[in-house]
């Protein structure tokens, strides 16, 4: 097998050559032409029960949809599963997951916090029919009961990139079904699948897209949940747009560079935030990896980083207001550096008890010049009221 990098060029492109094509082609149809009333309805059937088209009629966009089947048979080759499913968005990705586990008759589900908050919101809501126990790491296995359908975890954790070893939980949850939420990592820092989770997820509109101007959602996975999740997606129609795809499956060319020179500013600003005054604390697995899970798990720390203001809510509002070049905004991953609020934002509808504290910004870093980061960031920490003392 190649290396990561020369997958994230090439995969999903082996027939382009064929074609007489550079680039992948976008098929926008949303209806195909039927050869015949029989053939027609066995293609209805099979795509309709989650398997591929298998050189039948694609019938109907929301069954299949060549240019988004691109997108996921390049985002299995680096994630190093059978295959993908893609949806509109991270929250209908897990959604389907989320169905699919009620549907199977095991509704309860062991999570671990901290998860996005809108992850955290749509388990402690139960708005699909699913009941939540939320456990420490080390709880996992003690908090699975007979009806439990999914243990649930996200590393890095959102907004504090807290590190979850992934083969440690796979062992606790024994039969039950492990899902990672793996955006934060993306395939070019560590491969969830390779420890045992049987579904790693993606926000697409993070690091994959990485541009800040497409929303999607992704699901690596074996062969049998692929087809329970393209059966879902059938149904429910929680869609990838194909012009979606097509930018994405391009992000996935540029991701390893991309998240290797945002890593890179990461450590960077990690260690000049250290040395602030104003600043409490620095999360960042490059500062601080108890778990010894870089190198073992993750191969870098990431380009994410959280820090607390001394000053709480007051000195964050005022740093996150007072920024020029970063941008005040949600969301990350992207080439252009954001800064946000998580207790206000992201993190919003998370129960009092599990909300990130109201000193804490998260900061997710762009392929911006680190001098031009660390001035725009000490000129907000400036603006801050000096302390006595
Ligand atoms: C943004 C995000 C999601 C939700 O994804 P959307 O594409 O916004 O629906 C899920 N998990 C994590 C870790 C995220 O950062």
């Amino acid at each position: 097998m190649t290396q990561l990098d020369t997958r994230s060029v090439h995969a999903g492109r082996d027939d382009l050559t064929a074609l007489g094509v550079h680039v992948p082609p976008i098929d926008l149809s949303t209806t195909y032409p039927l050869p015949d009333v029989d053939s027609g309805g066995t293609s209805y059937d099979a795509l309709a029960q989650g398997n591929g088209p298998d050189g039948g009629s694609l019938v109907y966009q929301r069954l299949w949809n060549p240019t988004v089947a691109r997108f996921e048979s390049a985002l299995a080759e680096l994630e190093q599963t059978d295959g993908a499913v893609a949806f509109g968005s991270g929250m209908a990705a897990l959604t389907a997951c989320l169905l699919a586990t009620v549907a199977a008759g095991k509704p309860h589900v062991v999570a671990v916090r901290p998860l996005y908050g809108g992850s955290d919101h749509l388990l402690s809501t139960g708005l699909l029919g699913t009941t939540v126990s939320w456990a420490g790491v080390t709880e996992i296995g003690t908090a699975i009961r007979p009806d439990t359908g999914l243990v649930i975890v996200e590393t890095p954790a959102n907004p504090t990139v807290e590190l979850v070893d992934i083969a440690a939980v796979v062992r606790q949850a024994g039969d039950v079904p492990v899902l990672v939420d793996s955006t934060f990592a993306t395939p070019v820092l560590q491969q969830p699948a390779r420890h045992g989770a049987s579904l790693v997820l993606h926000s697409a509109t993070k690091y994959l897209g990485g541009h800040g101007d497409v929303m999607g959602g992704v699901v690596a996975a074996g062969v049998e949940w692929v087809g329970r999740l393209r059966q879902i997606r059938a149904v429910t129609g929680g869609l990838l747009h194909p012009l979606a795809a097509y930018e994405l499956h391009r992000g996935l060319q540029t991701l390893p560079v991309r998240v290797r020179a945002q890593q890179a500013s990461a450590a960077k600003v990690a260690d000049w935030l250290t040395a602030q005054p104003a600043i409490e604390k620095v999360h960042y697995p490059g500062l601080s990896d108890p778990q010894e899970l870089i190198g073992r798990q993750q191969s870098g720390p990431g380009a994410v980083l959280a820090f607390t203001l001394t000053g709480g809510y007051a000195a964050a509002a005022q740093v996150a207001a007072s920024l020029r070049l970063i941008t005040h905004a949600v969301s990350l991953g992207g080439v252009d550096t954001l800064i946000q609020h998580p207790a206000a934002l992201t993190h919003r509808l998370v129960t009092p008890e599990a909300k990130p504290g109201e000193g804490l910004l998260r900061l997710s870093l762009g392929l911006e010049d680190l001098e031009d980061l660390t001035a725009d960031l000490q000129q907000a920490l400036n603006s801050l009221p000096q302390r006595a003392g």
